[in-house]
């Protein structure tokens, strides 16, 4: 008998299910099974590879309302971001079905006969998602993968494995033969690990903690196997005096509380240059009142609850070692739901400014010129996004090129698009997802030399 996991709606403390664990021998089964769903998967046609993956889209697509309303329960994700979610998984399908067709190597001049270079998929690829973007994150892994010719073997959290389940079911549905796309619902100490030491898993591809990424790189060593990394992060949104204020203070909530501030990319830093600092601050302040924390079913809802218990008491504990300058306002009763916070920092040694909260809370901070503010967001270990506000265009491009950081946006917090890179500079990862050449990343390089006599 399989030990089973029962998932909790954050937003009511209630079960919705309980989810089957799989144990090592099931993991074993499920690479196995990916292993020989493998060559036949590699030698489908281009054409017919690129036709399966986007009928793969389409039943994503019919099924966005039940995919949305699935993530809202497991994970308390609002219903806006939830149906951006499934949406994402269905334009990342769209997107990588036409790399099959396209996944051209190079005729490189050579004497004596031509030389030619192909990109080989892997075999079994692993991922290893965490529970805060539980579709996204499983969509940039599987789609580049499968496109590229490999089989995939997923991991979901053990929090929220419910949208991912379901997404295998609709890949069988829309004809991706079995074998090909296996979700394994499990612990990260039990299948994650195995995905790490198992011989025919290829690559693993793992988005969670920087903690538990330096274990999964340690043990990828031992096969040299091949490893992208995405990590956490502590973002700086670095707004300039000269700066439309306004603008920049009515996005900075949402760059930061956005799905309760459990992003990777949140911009939970902001510097703000010191002549413009109370004026920034004070538009800061109804902003984030403005912030509409409620039942994230609600279609309305701009931010739902924390994902657990455990959560909630580490955000807790970094709040209550610093003052609180002004927060938001939350629902009471069950659930674990957490006022949007803002804190104003002075001390870049204070923990609140150093590591990552992974909730609704912002640290604010004031920088006297461009050389300090690059030097206060560079003061950090991670380097995932960060914003900048300025109406200076050069400014924008040193600042920008200044900064250490994968994913940065001018007078705007966007940051991930599927069709542009996303990944982190230093502790903040290691590879590249998304963007035209994620399929390379799931590929080897051959060389291939034919001689003309
Ligand atoms: P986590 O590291 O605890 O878990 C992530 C996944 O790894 C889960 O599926 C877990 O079961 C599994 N796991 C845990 N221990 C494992 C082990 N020893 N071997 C193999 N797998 C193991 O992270 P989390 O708490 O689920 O997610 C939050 C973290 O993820 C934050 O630090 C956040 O910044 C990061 N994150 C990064 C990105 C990015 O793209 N850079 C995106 C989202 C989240």
């Amino acid at each position: 008998m399989s030990a089973t996991y029962t998932v909790v709606n954050p937003a009511t403390e209630q079960a919705v299910t309980d989810v089957a664990m799989a144990s090592l021998a099931e993991a074993d089964a499920a690479i196995e099974r990916a292993a020989e769903a493998y060559p036949a998967w590699r030698d489908t046609a281009p054409g017919e590879r690129a036709r399966l993956l986007r009928r793969f889209a389409a039943v994503v697509d019919e099924h966005i309302p039940e995919l949305a309303e699935l993530e809202v329960r497991n994970s308390g994700h609002t219903w806006g971001n939830a149906t951006w979610e499934a949406g994402n998984v269905r334009d990342v399908l769209n997107y990588y079905s036409a790399a099959p067709e396209r996944l051209t190597g190079h005729q490189i001049p050579v004497a004596g006969g031509i030389n030619v270079t192909f990109h080989e998929p892997l075999g079994v690829v692993g991922i290893i998602v965490p529970w805060n973007f539980p579709m996204p994150i499983a969509g940039w892994g599987f789609g580049p993968a499968l496109a590229a010719g490999n089989t995939v073997v997923l991991k979901p959290a053990e929090l929220t494995p419910l949208t991912a389940i379901r997404l295998a079911e609709l890949a069988l549905e829309a004809g991706i033969p079995e074998g090909v796309f296996t979700v394994v619902p499990g612990k990260g100490s039990v299948v994650g690990e195995r995905f790490v030491t198992h011989p025919l898993v290829r690559k693993v591809c793992f988005t969670g903690s920087t903690d538990v990424g330096k274990k999964i790189m340690a043990g990828c060593a031992d096969q040299v196997k091949r490893v992208t990394l995405e990590l956490g992060g502590k973002s700086a949104n670095i707004v300039f005096a000269d700066a439309d204020l306004a603008k920049a203070a009515a996005a900075a909530p949402s760059a930061v509380f956005d799905n309760a501030g459990q992003d990777c990319c949140a911009r939970s830093r902001i510097l703000v240059q010191r002549s413009a600092y109370d004026e920034f601050v004070s538009l800061l302040q109804p902003a984030v009142a403005g912030v509409k924390v409620i039942d994230p079913s609600d279609r309305s809802s701009e931010m739902g609850p924390l994902i657990s218990a455990a959560q909630k008491a580490a955000v807790q504990g970094f709040v209550d070692e610093v003052e609180v300058a002004f927060a938001g306002v939350a629902p009471q009763g069950p659930g674990y739901w957490f006022a949007p916070t803002v804190v104003l920092a002075d001390d870049p040694q204070q923990r609140i400014w150093r590591e990552e909260v992974f909730g609704p809370v912002v640290a604010v901070m004031p920088f006297d010129d461009e050389a300090h503010a690059v030097e206060l967001a560079n003061d950090t270990e991670f380097g995932l996004s960060g914003s900048i506000y300025t109406r200076d265009v050069g400014r924008a491009l040193r600042v920008s090129r200044g900064v250490e950081a994968g994913n940065l946006s001018v007078n705007s917090h966007s940051s991930v698009r599927y069709w542009t890179p996303f990944g982190g500079f230093k502790q903040s990862g290691l590879g590249r997802e998304l963007g035209p050449d994620a399929p390379h990343s799931f590929t080897e390089v051959k060389n291939v030399f034919i001689s003309n006599d």
